[in-house]
């Protein structure tokens, strides 16, 4: 083996290096579109240490054994792109290219032999099943980073057509199996595989990683049994809304508490006093928007931060939900045509300054005025001032009415 050729393993290096990541990024959340990632890395690998092998006579895999292991190098990342963007791949076309690209590799072995036209034409089949991974995917780049990955895979479909080109053109096509590896100039083509290889990777890595990150955030802020956000997502979600929002901005605060629910409890069991927790959590779910933050903020109570409408339509938004829950008719064993729930609803208006957690204190006295009052109910914190006052004239009228009669008696 030629001293040169040592350069060359640093390809199959970088390759194995490559397959180690996407094999540990697959332990931590397994995916079919890593694992085909993680194996094209793996076979990537196997292909040009064969390869260097085989031309330094130690291994003796032959042209089609060469062909198949950088054929499915091809169509496992090909299809590792395309179910990492679109979820699935065409199985049958993925197939069928493989045996095309096996095919008229081996076969321009045997025809032209070890040369640069044999060399165009595997690297064509690779180039030519690698871009269509591109087709399928070029509409589905969502963030950044896919853009990043697919530009950078779009290198590597590239490079497949250009460089046998120009060693062809370059070394006049004239290298021979014993001179091939001598050359600085086709090592360095050979290195332009292990540099594409290592950009595609890399931004690939990231992609699934970030994915991975968003994927753990988006599970630690959000409330599994009702689909909104958990207390402290809503708090850091609200939280960025209220940095967000111009100074003369209306911001409401609506908060829900499904009524007698301990009775819920006790009577259709936990299982069952979930199944109306989940409901409820639709049904914020289904009001909410970008300007309608929706969260679960304790055991049966909801919260819904409302950016941009005046306290009226808060109120019937408030109103509508008050309404439907009522509607709502959750199935049992035993109940014939379901089960009615009810809840009680309390809205606050945000005054300037204040503060998202002082807001929220006022509509939960607006709340409670709705559970005095009956339950089943929407009441407002201006709702609370006038009850205030009523009870305080009441008093007064009382005190009023006991005064005078003492002075009587
Ligand atoms: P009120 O009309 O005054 O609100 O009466 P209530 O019985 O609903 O009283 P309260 O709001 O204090 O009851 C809350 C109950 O919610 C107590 C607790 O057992 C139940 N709870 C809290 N979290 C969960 C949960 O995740 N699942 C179920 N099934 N019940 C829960
Ligand atoms: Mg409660
Ligand atoms: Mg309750």
């Amino acid at each position: 083996m030629q001293a040169e050729s040592y350069f060359q393993l640093l390809n199959p290096f970088v390759f194995l290096l490559f397959a180690a990541g996407f094999f540990a990024v697959n332990a931590v959340r397994p995916s079919r579109a890593i694992l085909l990632l993680a194996l094209s890395y793996l076979c990537g690998a196997a292909a040009f240490t064969a390869d260097i092998l085989e031309y330094a006579g130690i291994l003796r895999l032959g042209t089609t054994g060469l062909s198949i292991l950088y054929g499915a190098t091809a169509v496992l990342t090909s299809a590792g792109v395309v179910c990492l963007y679109r979820r699935t791949a065409p199985w049958k076309l993925f197939a069928l290219a493989f045996v095309l690209h096996v095919s008229l590799s081996s076969w321009s072995f045997l025809a032209f032999g070890l040369g640069w036209k044999s060399s165009i034409v595997a690297n064509f089949c690779s180039g030519v099943v690698l871009s269509l991974g591109l087709v399928f995917i070029r509409n589905h780049l969502p963030r950044t980073i896919d853009k990043v990955a697919f530009w950078a895979y779009c290198l590597c479909c590239a490079q497949c057509f250009i460089r046998p080109v120009l060693m062809a053109h370059f070394a006049g096509g004239a290298f021979l199996s014993d001179n091939f590896d001598q050359t600085i100039f086709v090592m360095a083509l050979h290195f332009v595989v292990g540099a594409c290889a290592v950009t595609t990777g890399m931004a690939l890595l990231v992609a699934c990683s970030t994915e991975i990150i968003e994927d753990f955030r988006r599970n630690s802020v959000t409330d599994r049994l009702s689909g909104v956000y958990n207390r402290r997502g809503f708090e850091d979600v609200s939280e960025a809304a209220l940095r967000g929002c111009k100074a003369n901005e209306f911001v409401a605060i609506i908060l829900a508490d499904i009524d007698h629910f301990k009775a819920v409890n006790d009577t259709k069991g936990h299982t069952f006093g979930d199944m109306v927790i989940a409901e409820l959590g639709a049904l914020f779910t289904q009001y909410s928007d970008h300007k309608r933050i929706a969260g679960r903020i304790g055991g049966e109570e909801f919260a819904m931060l409302v950016v941009g409408e005046p306290l009226h339509e808060v109120k019937d938004l408030a109103e509508a939900l008050r309404r439907d829950f009522s509607e709502l008719r959750i199935d049992t064993a035993e109940t014939e045509g379901g089960c009615a729930f009810t809840a009680s609803f309390g809205v606050a208006l945000l005054q300037p300054g204040e503060g998202l957690l002082s807001v929220i204190a006022r509509a939960d006295e607006a709340l409670y005025l709705s559970k005095n009052l009956g339950r089943n109910r929407v009441s407002c914190e201006t709702d609370v001032q006038v009850d205030k006052l009523r009870s305080a004239a009441g008093a007064h009228h009382r005190r009023k009415y006991r005064d005078g009669a003492a002075a009587v008696g």
